[in-house]
């Protein structure tokens, strides 16, 4: 498990990796989601974080973020297993000013001096941001819904409100 809180200036001045499962108690709002069921469950969260300088000497993060979850399928309404995946481009900042300055290649990840900083907080927004609107099964739905019963194909259970019609339609043309 990573923490929840780093130290980031430490972790940049030594080259730190982040890796490993994310606590999911740490990523409130994902659990609220749970909660009100748009998410059907938070399977797994698990990152890999470089922390470095890039060439104009910014103190940057680099790597991934990924989970797996369970969402409602828009289209049968089953859960089905969702991979999130987020590519990870933080600079730290202190202000928006500096934010402001970023090159669009970069996130700013607001920081504080002399605080540990929320990593969980970012990680959940990457999260957030990779989360499908409308997922729907890559495959037809039904073969996901194994606990259906069978519906055989050729089963005219049901008679056809037609047929009776059709009978009578011949009876008076005879
Ligand atoms: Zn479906």
């Amino acid at each position: 498990m990573i923490p929840q809180f780093v130290d980031v200036r430490k972790l940049v001045t030594h080259q730190g990796v982040l890796a490993g499962e994310v606590p999911v108690a740490a990523l409130g709002r994902l659990q609220a989601l749970v909660a009100n069921q748009e998410l059907v469950s938070l399977d797994s969260v698990v990152v890999n974080l470089q922390f470095g300088q890039d060439l104009e000497r910014r103190r940057v993060v680099t790597g991934e973020v990924r989970a797996q979850v369970h969402m409602v399928c828009q289209r049968c309404l089953e859960p089905m297993s969702v991979a999130l995946s987020a590519e990870v481009h933080w600079a730290l900042v202190y202000n928006q000013e500096q934010a402001d300055k970023l090159p669009n290649r970069w996130d700013p990840w607001f920081v504080e001096p002399d605080t540990l900083s929320d990593v969980c907080g970012m990680i959940e927004e990457e999260l957030l941001l990779a989360m499908p609107c409308a997922p729907v099964h890559d495959e037809p739905c039904q073969l996901h819904a194994l606990a259906l019963p069978e519906i055989p194909d050729a089963a005219p259970a049901a008679p056809n409100p037609f047929s009776a019609l059709t009978a009578l339609k011949g009876k008076l043309i005879n």
